[in-house]
């Protein structure tokens, strides 16, 4: 090894790093290791050490890398990579080369900031849906789709992440609007109770509320609507309810084969929920027949008694009407 080669690399390393490398904080600069913290955002944040071989610089260099909060997998990745770079100037100095590297990675790839949930959901999609990476905008590019139903979204990933959350942009679907709204609705509420604490007070012990990774909360969510919703029958027909041809699918909200989703999550067509809500007993409020909780909309926001007399007045107009016509014959 020639050390005065190496007392020279560590002369430059300890003038120039902090200035060459943004970001970067140089913890130790000395012949056994030089230790780097390389941040950009607190998530963003890697710490590097490196070591000389016994025979440097015609060996590379010896990384290891460490972060809190980036996944072992990438880190494992990133270093391969940073040897290979090595290797290609080896019998001049590494160090500054391969830091440098590391930084570009950083800035470069955005999304490896959500490695594990990416790997994550990869497992949830089928043959049928697609997930793309877009690093040079920090975004995914996600379809799910069920049968002839499918909900296409860009998801972005904000550079701080995960204090702030993912959003969705470019909603592209053939889910009736309802379905649109609360695909993209449920999205939006997932995402903030993973970065905002909830209104009420902690208690005594508990730990102090931390934003956590939202991207696959919220994908998971969209995978299981997706994917479910076009298999869910009306609890009160027993048909399915979406059609299987999307194009088929009522989009007027007032039509009799809208469909409708109560407060339980259970979906009607609206036509069959009509009937049923008009239709005694009224008792106890009307039950949802799957799942027994009571039915909630604002479309039916009428109290039993309300519920009653209507029920009361129809019956009497058509005993009057009955009437009215056996008459006549
Ligand atoms: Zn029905
Ligand atoms: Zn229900």
């Amino acid at each position: 090894m020639s050390m005065g080669l190496i007392d020279d690399e560590l002369q430059e390393v300890n003038k120039l790093c902090q200035h060459v490398i943004t970001g970067s904080k140089l913890v130790s600069c000395v012949q056994t290791m030089v230790r780097v913290e390389i941040r950009r955002t607190a998530f963003k944040h890697i710490v590097a050490c490196i070591q000389f071989p016994s025979d440097y610089p015609r060996s590379p260099l010896l990384i290891e890398l460490k972060s809190k909060t980036l996944s072992d997998k990438l880190l494992d990745g990133l270093t391969n990579v940073c040897e290979q770079e090595a290797k290609k100037i080896l019998g001049k100095p590494q160090v500054l080369t391969v830091l440098k590297f590391i930084r570009n990675f950083i800035d470069e790839n955005p999304l490896s900031c959500c490695y594990n949930e990416i790997s994550a959901i990869k497992k949830d999609l089928s043959e049928a849906d697609e997930l793309k990476l877009k690093q040079k905008r920090s975004s995914l590019s996600l379809k799910i789709s069920q049968g002839g139903y499918y909900f296409r979204t860009r998801i972005l990933v904000p550079d701080i992440y995960p204090e702030h959350s993912i959003s969705l942009e470019d909603v592209e679907t053939n889910f009736p609007p309802l379905f649109q709204r609360y695909f993209v609705g449920q999205s939006k509420e997932i995402a903030r109770q993973c970065i905002e604490a909830p209104a009420k007070p902690r208690k005594k012990n508990e730990a102090p509320f931390r934003p956590s990774p939202s991207l696959q909360p919220v994908v998971s969510f969209l995978v299981a609507s997706v994917k479910q919703i076009p298999q869910e029958s009306c609890q009160l027909c027993n048909k399915k309810c979406l059609p299987q041809d999307p194009e088929l699918a009522e989009t007027n909200e007032n039509g009799e084969s809208h469909v409708e989703r109560v407060y339980c999550s259970h979906l009607f067509h609206l036509q069959c929920l009509i009937t049923y809500m008009k239709t005694p007993p009224f008792h106890g409020g009307k039950k949802c027949p799957k799942c027994g909780q009571r039915i909630y909309h604002d479309k039916w926001r009428v109290s039993e008694k309300v519920a009653e007399n209507r029920w009361g007045h129809q019956q009497a107009r058509e005993r009057e009407l009955r009437e009215v016509t056996e008459f006549l014959e």
